[in-house]
Order: structure tokens, then C-alpha cells, then sequence
């Protein structure tokens, strides 16, 4: 059978979730971005999730990141806007701390300071790239990593960083409401040991070269370094909040990208935190960060599954619901493709209603629907939503050309791959038989067959009806022509 009627939206009786405010505001959860996009009207949509590499991850890691590629899938789709996903990767994380053993001052080493850049290379190749590449494949979604080291390197961010210290005095009581003293690490340039909470370092000087800081080294005493846009050393490492508020000052002065931040849900109350410090700086409206919080995962207690919790405790405090793979995402049963495409299906489940999305989980319940997951999980294929009248033609086998613009999703569609066309609730699977690339429509009509784009209407009607559903700027990405078979029998015209 070529066509097959897809069981969206969601299993039947699979998910039971109460209402809230803000699904009760949202048909889809997609919808959230909705005033931004129509606001800022970008170009593209980057959705941003940044992780700890401290360690294998654990699902709820996972469970963020599948949520920025589907999003960014669906967003896509939504909006026809181009879509990436940018993995920050946070090698900041302090790799060891040290106490002073006459003043009690802590220091702390860096991830990076520690194990130095290629060795944060082949940590995060170890843990992310097999499922980032599988996540990116499944959802058509390309995707870029960034290390907190490249961020704090570049001008913007330093830019924006010099920028919030001239306005330090309004925003310190945001930044560290308990006692109003800003953590500003700047590693000793001779040993990269840092002062953990910068006890004894003092800005000294700012102005429009820069600023100065001192700072005392455990083994090598006082220090001065500089901060400047204009150079991408000395090392800049900020705490958390402060890093979150200059990377979404930063990232939303950017007036052709979208960034969306995508964030575990425990992190909606450090958020007031953040907010209270962008109201303090007079952020522009446009220029606010757009948040996506993805579900919670949570042990028995309702407290959200902690590693560092388990490792300080010991095993012995491990609830029996949580299962192995669920804080080792490395012991899954089965390959990395299987692991991706289990956690699409469940991420997917939740996003078939904003109430099941926007909420936590125990780890009790997600072991209940992973079980529940189908025997075998949909073929991996690129997607495509398409017009009932060209549906009919693919599916009864009579179309075997489909154009699209070439836009990120469509760059990487190869000879071999499948793709799933999807009408109004129908679905039909086809294979690539071929891929052309034309600068034009005009140009694509000169090379391929006219009656395989559409046997029913002439080159002219054609070329109307696609300039109808393609706009100028989305013909200049550039044009594909992609040959397609069924992959099972054709449906009886
Ligand atoms: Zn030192």
C-alpha cells in the first residue's frame, strides 16, 4: 500500500496532562515563537541549547536537545523559514577546585584550562557527535557546535560583556541578589587557576580600549589582565547567570537571526533573575531573548534528576524507576540511530498538545512511555508536506519530479534517501532516484521533463503556479529537482 493515513495527533490515551495557562493560550507548542517571528520577521532561526560536558550525558540532556532539532523542524515547516541548531558547549565547567590552604580562598580549573582544546574536541565528539549527527539526519536540521572557549573569544561577546560592566552598579543586585558581588573569573595567564567566587579581583580600569582587572594566583601572586573586544585572549569566564545575560544580550542585537534559547525547565526560575538584569539595562523590546523551557525530568521526589545529586550520595540513593540508560544515555539497548529515533517519537508525542510539552515527568513515567513506544519506529525519512493535487499525482506514481527551493533542509537530500510526502492526514514514502541543482525554475524547465514535474500542466502554468507558492528571495536560495519512486506499489489512480 503507497498511501498510509498517519495516527497523528499523538497515540489515543497515551498521555493524560491538566491544562495550564500557557498551553491553554497555544494550539501548538510551536505558536510560542509565533510574535517573535511575525515581529522580527528573520531569516533564519537558530535554536541554541547549551550543555555541561562534565560527563555522560544523562536523558534529560537528551531530552533538551531532541527538543531544539524537532522544533527547529517544525518551526520550519510552520514558518518557511530556515532552521539550524547551535550546540554550546559549555567547557567552563570547573574540572577541579582547590582550597587555599592559608587565606581559604577556592580556586578552580576550567575543563578547558584542564584538558586543553583538542581534548574537549574528543570529549564532545565522544558524547554528542553520534547523536547529534543522528538527531540532525532524522530531523533534516543542521546543526554547528560551539565550546563556551570560542564564545568568550569572539568581539561580540566581549563587546557585550564591556558593555554590561560600564552598567555594572544597576544589575549586580540581579546578578547576585544575596550580596550584590559579581563572579567575574579571569585565570591566572601563567596556570589558568582561577579565583572560584573572585574574592581579590578588582576591576582597575575601564574605559573604551578595555577593561583591567587584578587578581591574586595561588602560585604565582598578583596579576593584571586586560579585556578587549579587539583580542580574543586573555580568558573571560563568567558564572552562569552572568554568561546567560551577555549571551543573550549579545545574540539579541542579531536583527536578521532568531535566537531561541532552549532551556530545561528548571531553569525558568533562574530566568527572573536574568530578565530582572536585561529590564535593568533598558533591553529593547526586539531585542529580549526568546525562551523555549522543554519538560523536566524528575525522580521520585518531584526534585529534577541529578547526577552531581547521585554522585555526591552514592548509588544507594538511586530510586528503582531510573533506569540505567536514563543516566548514562550510553548504556541504551540498542544503536544510536535507535536511541534518536525513540527519543523523536517521544519528544513528538509531547508535542502533539502544548499541555503534555509544557510540563515535568518523573522518571517512573517516561520509563512507562518509552515501553510504550511502537515495535517499530517510522522509517527514517526526510519530510515534506505538499498540495492534495500533487500528492494524487505522486501517489499514484505519474509525478517523479519534485521541486523545492534549496534551503538547509533540502542540501543534504542525496540519491538513495527516502521522502515522506504528507496531505491532509495521508502520507506516501518515495526513494531518490536523482538530485539536480538549478540557479532558476526557468533553468530547472530547460533540463527536466516537464510532464514529470506535472503531467496535467504545460511549462507556463507550471512556472505560474510555483512563482505563486515561492516568492523571489526563496527562488534566489537556488532550485532541486528531485527524481522519486514509490517505494511500495502505486495507489489506483
Ligand atoms: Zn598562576
Amino acid at each position: 500500500m503507497a498511501v498510509s493515513r498517519t495516527t497523528k495527533p499523538g497515540t489515543p490515551g497515551l498521555l493524560v496532562s491538566p491544562n495550564s495557562v500557557l498551553a491553554n493560550a497555544l494550539l501548538r507548542s510551536i505558536d510560542l515563537l509565533r510574535p517573535r517571528v511575525l515581529a522580527s520577521r528573520p531569516s533564519r532561526i537558530e535554536f541554541v541549547v547549551g550543555t555541561q560536558i562534565n560527563g555522560a550525558p544523562h536523558l534529560g540532556t537528551n531530552l533538551v536537545q531532541t527538543a531544539a532539532f524537532l522544533l527547529a523542524k517544525i518551526a520550519r515547516r510552520e514558518f518557511s523559514i530556515d532552521t539550524t541548531v547551535r550546540f554550546g558547549a559549555l567547557d567552563n565547567a570547573p574540572h577541579e577546585v582547590i582550597l587555599d590552604p592559608e587565606t581559604h580562598h577556592a580556586y578552580q580549573q576550567t575543563y578547558f584550562h584542564a584538558l586543553g582544546k583538542d581534548r574537549i574536541g574528543e570529549l564532545i565528539d565522544g558524547y554528542y557527535r553520534a547523536f547529534f549527527n543522528s538527531l540532525s539526519e532524522a530531523t533534516g536540521t543542521p546543526y554547528v557546535i560551539e565550546t563556551y572557549t570560542d564564545q568568550q573569544a569572539s568581539p561580540g561577546f566581549r563587546a557585550e560583556f564591556l558593555r554590561t560592566l560600564e552598567r555594572i552598579e544597576d544589575i549586580r543586585w540581579w546578578m547576585a541578589p544575596s550580596h550584590g558581588v559579581v563572579h567575574i573569573r579571569v585565570p591566572c595567564p601563567e596556570c589558568g587557576w582561577a579565583e572560584k567566587r573572585g574574592d581579590r579581583t578588582k576591576l582597575v580600569s575601564l574605559d573604551e580600549d578595555g577593561a583591567t582587572f587584578t587578581a591574586v594566583c595561588l602560585d604565582h601572586g598578583d596579576y593584571e589582565v586586560h579585556i578587549d573586544p579587539e583580542d580574543d585572549q586573555p580568558y573571560l569566564d563568567l558564572a552562569t547567570l552572568y554568561r546567560n545575560l551577555v549571551k543573550e544580550r549579545a545574540l539579541g542585537r542579531d536583527g536578521d537571526v532568531l535566537h531561541v534559547m532552549m532551556k530545561g525547565g528548571d531553569w525558568t526560575f533562574g530566568c527572573q533573575l536574568v530578565d530582572g538584569a536585561l529590564g535593568a539595562l533598558s533591553t529593547p523590546p526586539a531585542a529580549m531573548p526568546s525562551r523555549i523551557f522543554t519538560p523536566q525530568v524528575l525522580a521520585p521526589t518531584g526534585a529534577k534528576l541529578s547526577k552531581s545529586l547521585l554522585r555526591e550520595q552514592g548509588k544507594g540513593v538511586l530510586p528503582a524507576d531510573v533506569e540505567p540508560w536514563m543516566l548514562d544515555t550510553t548504556a541504551w539497548p540498542g544503536d544510536v540511530d535507535n536511541y534518536v529515533d525513540s527519543l523523536v517519537w517521544l519528544v513528538s508525542e509531547l508535542l502533539t498538545d502544548p499541555k503534555h510539552f509544557f510540563r515535568s515527568f518523573t522518571v517512573k513515567e517516561l520509563g512507562r512511555l518509552m515501553t510504550a513506544r511502537p515495535v517499530s519506529l517510522p522509517v527514517r525519512a526526510h519530510e515534506m508536506g505538499i498540495y492534495k493535487r500533487y500528492f494524487d499525482l505522486i501517489a499514484t506514481g505519474r509525478k517523479t519530479t519534485e521541486i523545492r527551493v534549496n534551503d538547509s533542509s533540502r542540501r543534504n537530500i542525496k540519491v538513495g534517501n527516502l521522502i515522506r510526502f504528507r496531505c491532509q492526514g495521508d502520507e506516501v514514502l518515495t526513494r531518490v532516484t536523482k538530485v539536480a541543482r538549478y540557479d532558476s525554475f526557468e533553468e530547472m524547465f530547460d533540463h527536466e521533463p516537464v510532464a514529470s514535474v506535472n503531467p496535467l500542466a504545460t511549462r507556463e502554468d507550471q512556472l505560474a503556479n510555483i512563482r505563486q507558492i515561492y516568492p523571489p528571495e526563496r527562488e534566489a536560495l537556488g532550485v532541486v529537482a528531485i527524481g522519486i519512486e514509490l517505494v511500495d506499489p502505486p495507489r489506483p489512480a
